[in-house]
Formats: C-alpha cells, structure tokens, sequence
C-alpha cells in the first residue's frame, strides 16, 4: 500500500501536468486525473447525507424511511441510496430538491490492494518431537521457499493448510498476511529466442546503442522507418537490454489494446516480471498492481496503450513508440494529448532516447524526418529477404452492360471511378447477388487453397455487426438513432438495433418506426455477416471474429488470439484489431474485403489512411517461412492510394501526398486545431462558436485561416448538435496564448448558455 502521506506525482509529473494543461488548453486537474492510474485518481463520487435544515412537520413513509436510513447510515453513496429505494425513484429527488438531504463529493478510495496469506519458517524441529513425513515435507518446502503462500503451498502438497496450522502450533512457522498482485492474463506464446541481428539491423542497432551510451544524440527523436517484419520489434527488445544494463528503465507504446497482448507476451518472454502491463482493458486492481510495481521499482519496463506513456517507471531510459503513426496515440477526449508529445517531453526530462518506429510513418513524421527534425534510420527489407506479400487488386465493378439482380449489394459501396488497369476482374456472371460482391470468386478460390494447404488467412472489414443500415423500401427513410444523426446497426446474435455512437439500442424492428410498412430491407455489411457468408462458402473452416463485440468480455481476446496462434483456427476475420501488428509463422493471405469503406471518410487524411491500412494489413501475410499474398477488393483500384500501395511505391506516395497537402494548406505545411460547441439547441451552439470566431479573427496572423462554424460530419450526436470551427495556422508559436485568452473571456458567457466547448490541437477524426 503506498504511505498515505507519499506523493503519488512526482516532480517530473507536476511539472508535465502544467506543460500539458498548457499546450493542451485543458483544465489542470483533468490532466493530473489521466497521470493515474484510476484507483488513485482524485475524482470523487457523490454522497449524501442529512442537511442541518430543520425537520419537516410532515413526512410521507416513504420519506420517512429514507430519512431513517440516513440517521442510521450518516453518509451514503448517492448512487447506493438511489439503489435502496428503486421502488420509491422519486423519493430521494424529493427530499433533496426540498433541502433536507445534501451531496458532497467524496474522493474514491483507492483501490484495495489484494493479499494473501503466506508462511514463513521461525523455528527448528524439536528432535523429541518428531514431524510426521507429510509435516517434514511441508516443513522442508516453507524453509526452502522463503515466504511460500499457503494457495501455491495447497496445490503443491494437497492438505497442507491444515499441516501448516499444525506446524504454527508448535513454533515452528508463523503465518501472516503479505500484499499480492494480480497478474493481468496473457497469450500462451512460445518464448522466442534472442536473435542475432542482420547486417542491416545491426547498422541501426549500433547507432541506437551509441544515443543510448551517451555518444550520440538523444536531443531529438530517432524514426525507425522499417518495412512491416523488417525486425523492428528485435531491436527494441536489444535496446531493452541495454537499457536494464545501466540500472534505467523503458517504456513501449503500442497503438491498440487488441496488440498489446502480443507484444507484452513477446517481451515476458525475454524479461519476465521485469515488465508491466498498461492498458484500460485491465481490471482497475490489475491495473493499480501494476502500477505499483512500476513505482517501487520492482518492474522497470511498461508495455501499453496510449496511456503508459505516464508510467511511473524509475529512472526512464528509453521510449519507444510501436507503430509511431497509428492515430490511437491521440486521446480523443478532454485532456486530448497525444502520447508522441508527451513521449517527447519525459525523454527530454530524463535524457532518454525516443524511439518512433514505423512502416508506414504519418506524412507529418516524414516531413519531420525529412527536414531533419528526426534522426532517419531505414530498414528497407524484410529478414532473410523475406519477400513482401505480393498484392491483388480485386476490381469490385461491372462493365457497362454487364447486369447484376437489383438487390441490395448495390449498396454496398458508392462512388466508383476510373478505369480498371491491372486489377483482377471477374465476369458478371460469377459475382451475381452479395456474396459475389463481397467474397469475389477470386478470393474465395485463394480462401480455399490456404483451407487445403493447412494455411491460415486473416481477413479485415472495418465495420462491425451484421448490417450499418435498415432501409424502409416503402418510405425511402433508414432506421435512425433517436439520438444521434447515424442509422442503427443490426446485431444478428442479439436481435437489437444499436447505435454506434452513443450506445443507444433496441429490439429490432418487425416494421418501419416512421411510416409501419413491413417491407424492411438491410443494407451493406459487418463483420458478423461476413462471418455467416463464409461459413455458408466454407462450412467446414474453422472461424474466428475478432471486433468490439466479441472480445468485450474479459480475457476473451487473448482467448481468441490464443487460438488462432495454436492453428486451432483457420479465418481471423476483424476490424482494425487484426489490422497491424499480429505477427504469426501460417498467415499467408491478407484480405481487406472492401478498401473504399477508408476511402469515402470526409477527412483529408482519407488517402493517408487507406494507404497505411493496405500496406498494414500486407504486413500480416508471409512474414516467416512461407511466403505471402495479399487480396485487396475495391471499386476504386485506380486510386493512388490503393495502387502505390499495391506496387510497394511508399516514397512515390509521400511526395504525391504531399503535394496535394500543401496546395490545401494541410498538415504538416500547417498545424490544425478545431473547436467545436455543442448545446440541444442548434442555434446557440452555433451562435457562441460564431462568436468566439469573430473575437479570433483580428488577432490572428494574416496566413491563418478559420473554417467554419460549420455542422460537425455528425451534427447531432447525444442530443446535443456539434458545430466546429477548423484553424489552420503556420508559424504562430504564441497561437496557443492567444486562442486561450479569447475562450478565457467567451468563458462566463458559455458557462451561462450552457454550451459544451471542446479545444483539440492536432485534431484526428472530424
Ligand atoms: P517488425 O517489428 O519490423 O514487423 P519483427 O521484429 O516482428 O518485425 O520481425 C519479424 C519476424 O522476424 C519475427 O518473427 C522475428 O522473430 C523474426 N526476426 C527478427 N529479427 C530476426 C533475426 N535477426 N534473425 C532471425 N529472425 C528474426
Ligand atoms: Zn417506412
Ligand atoms: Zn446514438
């Protein structure tokens, strides 16, 4: 337990929480709040108890007893009182809005910390009183084991708690109660070997070793721009043994929960309890245990989400950052930091290096590099040679006058353009209704001989549930949220609609909500009805689904990813969880079923994102042994993004990418950030946006430009409607100053209207 009276921010942290409250212009205790882990941050509950106000004359029962209750209890969590008298759900409003009860916040307690008992040996044996065998052999296994815990002890030696109440009794041991942790649970991975470096990983590693000896550079950051199975991953876990060789400490960031199982399974097996595990996924006392072991200096490497970039890791000698381009590195509520800028000022706090490393960096690192704001280090093949997965552009399009029944794949993706070059094409005639569209004959017959060879594929949709849409054939109107502007999602299994924004959900419809006509149709797909359609084309493939929906339940992603590491699965099929990252011997085949779904975002990262997702998802395949391929279904295969990526032409799309960034003012010949208002009232919460641009716009530099108010791409969400107002702005280092003092002032009066404002630098998805 840590001391009541200990620090539990250091003055690194104190000193960052201010940084960051700064740069982020956000409020100071929320930052302190996301430093910690959850059992110990300083957010309160609400309780109530009874105010000093003068007893009522007259009470109703109901009244009465909760008045009681509290005389009983003194102060009670609002949400249990509530609880107690769920019956009466008006009763405990009451009493408060008359003002015989009252709230306070109290601070959350921190976790309890679990414990065990354990016994220790504190005597010999009397040789006139000697130990029965099976008390010997206790005896003997306490004395050998320090402190053994009495579980391990009974698993061990059946019956032996008994013996060790025996054993006490006499003097001979003492049992007593001693602080435990709880283990987060972890894939079953073979342990790897550590490996000799290849020429060209030894070229980096040595320039790494040297930063890390104090002979190079550690002021700025190193990018590792490596293809996907290039040894990335070696070479961190080489640098970690360095690093734990000066006495310093390291942190690794990996961009999703679903990877980190993985990767923290990859370094367990190098360093052991040496590293601790970092990410929301676990049990707020998992969490808080892990924590502590970090703090104490038990564990000095953490491996974790977006949030271990506050790991309380002593003496910070290292950071790497996994897949430095992925967009999760960006908070994406109140404080919205991204964990590369803070990464960047806790290395430069302890003079630790900063590692980024990435297959595909963001057009804003390569700038970066590019003008020598980062260290370049390339690895431009894969080990052994290994070749990249060659990649298949399937064209998903009919020729002119080709026919398809009109039914419901044709909504499946809109907006095709271009020609058709140098992608696979199948006859009308093979692809009629929507299982041609979305498993074309050509990956169906790839599907099959990975089935025969005993090799294994991994399939990706961004899209969750059965359908993203249930159309009115009667009225025309889609099936939307009651309280945001997206339609509802069908989930097969359940039977419910559900709202992907708010949560929002329902039984499903057996007709129309706004016009009652029966004749409901779905639209498009999810990974749920994939998951259907290739059990129908491969009844006997054994199939794994991999998204929000079925891993929510604890332990049950690495239960999945388990399996499939075991081949005791032949289909991964997912969403962004299997995109990146997985690294497995009998993968051989990639597919991402449908690349315009990242296509079509109204967001000028589109490309970007389509680009780094297909050279991603290739990196699954054929990173060992055997060798890879990769299918890739679109009605765009013409798109740069899709053909650069298709030819491996990486550099040839970063200049083209940044082109066009420059001619519209984008990142990184620009820096973003958006503000948007929100209120149930459209108007005032475009009105106060409008405001707070027009006291902006004379202060600002003569380059920047302000784009908006405008609707946000979802202008209703929650009930409340969104406005956002989108700066672009270049060399203003005081910009952030300024913007504060003008939401400074336009603060009371928001305050009043009740108008929700949100800041976010470096915005991702708007
Ligand atoms: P990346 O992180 O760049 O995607 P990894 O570090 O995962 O690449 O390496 C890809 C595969 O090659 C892994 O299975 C890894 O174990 C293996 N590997 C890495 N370095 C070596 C090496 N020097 N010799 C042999 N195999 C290696
Ligand atoms: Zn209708
Ligand atoms: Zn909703």
């Amino acid at each position: 337990i840590l001391d009541r009276d200990e620090p539990v921010l250091s003055a690194e942290f104190v000193a960052l929480g201010r940084e960051l409250a700064e740069r982020l212009i956000a409020p100071l205790y929320r930052v302190y709040a996301t430093m910690l882990p959850q059992a110990l941050r300083p957010e309160g509950e609400l309780w109530v108890r009874l105010s000093r106000k003068d007893e009522p004359l007259f009470l109703l029962p109901d009244e009465e007893a909760v008045i009681a209750h509290l005389r009983a209890k003194g102060e009670v969590p609002l949400r249990r009182l509530r609880d107690a008298f769920s019956e009466t759900p008006d009763v405990v409003e009451n009493l408060l809005r008359l003002g015989y009860l009252e709230t306070f916040i109290r601070p959350r307690r921190a976790h309890p910390v679990r414990e065990e008992l354990v016994a220790r040996r504190v005597g010999d044996a009397d040789p006139a009183e000697p130990l029965t065998p099976k008390q010997a052999k206790v005896f003997e296994r306490i004395r050998s084991g320090g402190e053994v815990p009495l579980r391990l002890l009974e698993q061990e030696i059946p019956g032996a708690r008994e013996v060790v109440r025996a054993l006490a009794r006499r003097g001979l041991v003492e049992v007593y109660p001693r602080e435990s942790y709880r283990a987060p649970l972890l894939p079953a991975l073979a342990p790897e070997p550590k490996r000799e470096l290849t020429p060209a990983q030894a070229e980096v590693f040595a320039r790494l070793l040297a930063a890390l000896r104090g002979e190079g550079d550690v002021l700025k950051p190193y990018l590792l721009y490596g293809v996907t199975g290039s040894g990335k991953t070696e070479i961190y876990l080489q640098l970690i043994e360095e690093v734990l060789a000066q006495g310093k400490g390291a942190i690794v960031l990996v961009p999703e929960i679903s990877l980190t199982p993985l990767m923290v399974a990859r370094f367990t097996a190098r360093f052991g309890r040496r590293v601790a595990v970092l990410h929301s996924a676990l049990g707020v006392g998992e969490r808080y245990d892990e924590w502590r072991r970090l703090w104490r200096g038990e564990a000095s490497i953490a491996v974790g989400a977006r949030s271990a970039v506050f790991a309380p890791v002593r003496n910070l000698g290292l950071i790497v950052v996994d897949e430095a381009h992925e967009t999760s590195y960006k908070q994406d509520e109140t404080p919205r930091y991204d964990a590369r800028e803070v990464a960047e000022l806790r290395a430069r706090y302890h003079g630790a290096l900063l590692l980024l490393g990435s297959a595909t960096p963001s057009l804003e690192q390569y700038a970066r590099a590019r003008v020598g704001h980062y260290h370049l280090l390339e690895l431009r093949e894969r080990i052994d040679r290994r070749p990249l997965p060659r990649v298949h552009v399937v064209d998903l399009r009919l020729d002119v006058g080709e026919t398809e029944p009109h039914d419901e794949a044709v909504s499946l993706a809109r907006g095709a353009a271009g020609g058709g070059r140098g992608a696979v094409r199948a006859t009308g005639k093979e692809r009629r209704g929507l299982g041609g569209i979305v498993l074309s004959p050509f990956l169906l017959e790839r599907l099959e001989e990975r089935l025969r060879r005993g090799e294994q594929a991994i399939v990706f949709l961004n899209r969750r549930g059965y359908t993203p849409v249930v159309l009115c054939r009667s009225c025309g109107r889609t099936v939307q949220c009651p309280h945001c502007d997206v339609s509802l999602t069908y989930h097969r299994a359940e039977d419910v609609l559900r709202c992907h924004i708010c949560g929002f959900e329902m039984p499903m419809v057996p007709r129309c909500p706004y016009c009652g006509s029966p004749n409901l149709v779905h639209l498009g797909l999810g990974t749920e009805r994939v998951e259907e359609l290739l059990r129908s084309y491969f009844p006997e493939a054994r199939i794994l689904r991999m998204d929000r929906d079925t891993t929510s339940r604890k332990g049950a992603l690495e239960e999945i990813l388990t399996k499939f590491a075991e081949r005791e699965a032949d289909i991964l099929l997912g969403t962004q969880m299997v995109a990146k990252g997985l690294d497995f011997p009998y993968v051989t085949l990639s597919v991402i079923l449908l690349a315009d779904l990242s296509l079509q975002f109204p967001d000028f990262r589109a490309a970007e994102r389509t680009f780094q997702l297909l050279v991603q998802v290739s990196g699954r395949a054929g990173r060992h042994n055997l060798p890879g391929e990769v299918v890739v279904q679109t009605f765009r295969p013409d798109h740069p993004a899709i053909a650069l990526a298709r030819d491996g032409r990486i550099d040839e799309f970063y200049r083209a990418e940044l082109k066009v960034r420059r001619a519209q003012n984008y990142p990184p010949f620009t820096r973003l950030v958006l503000l948007e208002t929100a209120h149930v009232d459209m108007r005032r919460a475009r009105d106060a946006l409008a405001r707070i641009v027009e006291d902006l716009l004379p202060r600002l530099a003569p380059d920047t430009v302000v784009k908006g108010p405008m609707p946000a791409g979802i202008p209703r969400v929650r009930d409340r409607f969104r406005f956002h107002a989108l700066v672009q702005y270049k060399r203003e280092p005081d910009f952030p100053l300024r913007l504060r003092r003008v939401l400074q002032e336009h603060h009371p009066r928001l305050r009043q209207d009740e108008v929700d404002l949100t800041v976010d630098f470096d915005p991702q998805d708007f």
